[in-house]
């Protein structure tokens, strides 16, 4: 490659005049893809005073305008598929299925919030504290600029479910992208562009985390962070200093509970792909199985043997189950969660090494049992292709196993009974609980809200939810004049009768 060919041309639509660039890796094959520009704290504050000016026409322009803009983009995402499946394939190491999902995803957010975000946000009128006399009505405003940091596991789509209910509500955005997974979000940014976002709109910086990152956190209204737990302490810390809001999404140990009333090859088939889909770099994948002992032994030999049956490399088509993972800090961090459970004495039924005749980053989906709280990947999210299996003697005690983590992002119910699945998922503590679904069925219901409990974030983006981040509330209340309220002590004196007559009033008619 010439060093010409490494100046990719999406990244010309990057705030970046700092000359300096780093090399992007491909993981598939280990060559660099690209010199990706890096941005400067200046760089920063000047896309977030375009997206600023930007942002005041855009909200002007209403919902209507915003939300033809959004469907168009919709259209143009689908259009463009097979370029961005590229290019995500390409920076990621996914296979083309799992990419497929982050399209998916990205498509159905532009329409849910285009469709949605009108009603959602209009101004209701809301019940006074003393009927007839106030009137009163909450409207929205856009915060301004929302600032959205996001990592490299699931560029397209991450990015569009933070900045898409953005952009609906009237806001400017400036995001940092993470250096791997730029392009794909570079793509993407564009089918908005073209559909009729301005490109001030939505500035897009990358560059050293730390450094373009709090610039990022001090320039914007409200902050959008996905990514890992420590890092999105600092960012809530940072953001929390200057009182404005943040919604953090963060990392998760997730755990899988398989009840002893399932059809264990059936469990086993609907377990695998939760645990290896993008190769376990995902943030709601299961990394935790609990199985009941009664099926424990023929769902762990199905699941070990599905896991052995999934077909590995680096393809851009559909010919793949499971791809590379994404960089050699992952590879090393997957290398040293196994290499360590194994010094302690876990049993590897499937996998456990990393296939370099495939590609620099490959590893093979593993499958342990006889974990134990010593382990790194005990307790620790992994982020890769590693999954451990429990026994457990009663549903109690998969609960109990379950919850006990510092997560709480995502869970999953294997049930042959909806009835009792719904019981079990009503005593998980994780933010999202799927039932004979590891994670899609909720990650795909963008009405509903996604985030984390305990260690796992703050917040929830998607649903109504996730677009009432992104506004103030604004409470408009007026006297009618109908009765002048009380101002003197006579005057309070003469009113507090009647008021306690209203109050027992409203109660007996249960007026809230
Ligand atoms: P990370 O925290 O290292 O980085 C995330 C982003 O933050 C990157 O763009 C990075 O450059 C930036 N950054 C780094 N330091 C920063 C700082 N001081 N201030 C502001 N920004 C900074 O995470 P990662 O390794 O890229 O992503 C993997 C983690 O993300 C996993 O823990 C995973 O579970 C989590 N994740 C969570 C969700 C979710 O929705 N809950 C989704 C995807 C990934």
């Amino acid at each position: 490659m010439t060093a010409t060919s490494l100046t990719h041309p999406l990244v010309a639509d990057l705030t970046s005049t700092t000359g300096v660039t780093v090399p992007v890796i491909a993981p598939f094959t280990g060559e660099v893809l690209h010199e990706m520009p890096t941005s400067s704290e200046q760089d920063v504050r000047d896309a977030a005073a375009a997206a600023r000016a930007a942002q005041r026409s855009w909200r002007q322009a209403g919902f209507a305008h915003r939300r033809a803009v959004l469907l168009k983009a919709h259209d143009l995402l689908l259009e463009r598929r097979e370029e961005l499946l590229d290019i995500l394939q390409t920076e990621s190491g996914k296979t083309r299925g799992q990419a497929f999902e982050e399209i998916f995803e990205g498509a159905t957010v532009a329409r849910y919030y285009a469709v949605s975000a009108r009603n959602v946000l209009r101004t209701r009128r809301r019940r006074a504290g003393i009927p007839i006399v106030i009137k009163t009505s909450v409207s929205y405003k856009p915060k301004g600029l929302v600032g959205v940091i996001t990592p490299w596991n699931y560029p397209i789509a991450l990015s569009i479910m933070d900045v898409v209910p953005a952009l609906a509500a009237g806001n400017g955005v400036i995001q940092k992208a993470d250096n791997q997974g730029a392009l794909s979000i570079l793509a993407s940014r564009r089918a908005f562009i073209d559909a009729g976002v301005p490109a001030a709109l939505w500035g897009v910086v990358a560059g050293d985390g730390t450094l373009v990152g709090n610039a990022v956190v001090d320039a914007a209204d409200y902050v959008c962070f996905t990514g890992s737990t420590p890092t999105g302490t600092k960012v809530g810390e940072r953001a929390m200093a200057t009182l404005t809001g943040a919604s953090l999404e963060l990392g998760g140990k997730n755990p899988l509970i398989v009840l002893d009333d399932v059809t264990p090859h059936k469990a086993a088939a609907g377990a695998v792909y939760s645990v290896f889909s993008s190769m376990g770099q995902l943030c709601v994948s299961v990394e935790r199985i609990y199985v009941a002992r009664s099926v424990a032994d023929e769902f762990t030999t199905a699941f070990a043997d599905r896991t052995k049956a999934l077909s590995q490399g680096p393809a851009l088509d559909y010919t793949t189950d499971v791809g590379s993972l994404t960089s050699a800090a992952q590879l090393e961090r997957v290398q040293k969660h196994v290499d360590d459970a194994v010094a302690k004495g876990a049993t590897v039924l499937a996998g456990g090494r990393a296939r370099p005749d495939l590609g620099p980053y490959f590893f093979e989906p593993t499958v342990l049992t006889n974990v134990t709280p010593d382990m790194e990947c005990f307790a620790h999210e992994t982020f890769g292709p590693v999954v451990a299996i429990s026994i457990v003697d009663s549903e109690e005690e998969a609960i109990a196993a379950a919850n006990d983590s510092e997560f709480g992002l995502n869970a999953a119910v294997f049930s042959g009974s909806i009835s009792r699945a719904r019981r079990v998922a009503d005593r998980l503590d994780a933010g999202s609980v799927n039932i004979n679904e590891g994670y899609r069925a909720s990650f795909s219901s963008t009405d509903a809200p996604m985030g984390g409990m305990k260690h796992s974030g703050l917040g929830r983006r998607n649903g109504p939810e996730g677009l009432l981040r992104f506004v103030e509330a604004r409470t408009v209340a007026e006297a009618t004049g109908i009765l002048t309220l009380p101002r003197t002590g006579p005057e309070w004196a003469a009113m507090t009768g009647t008021m306690i007559v209203l109050l027992k009033a409203l109660k007996v008619l249960r007026r809230r």
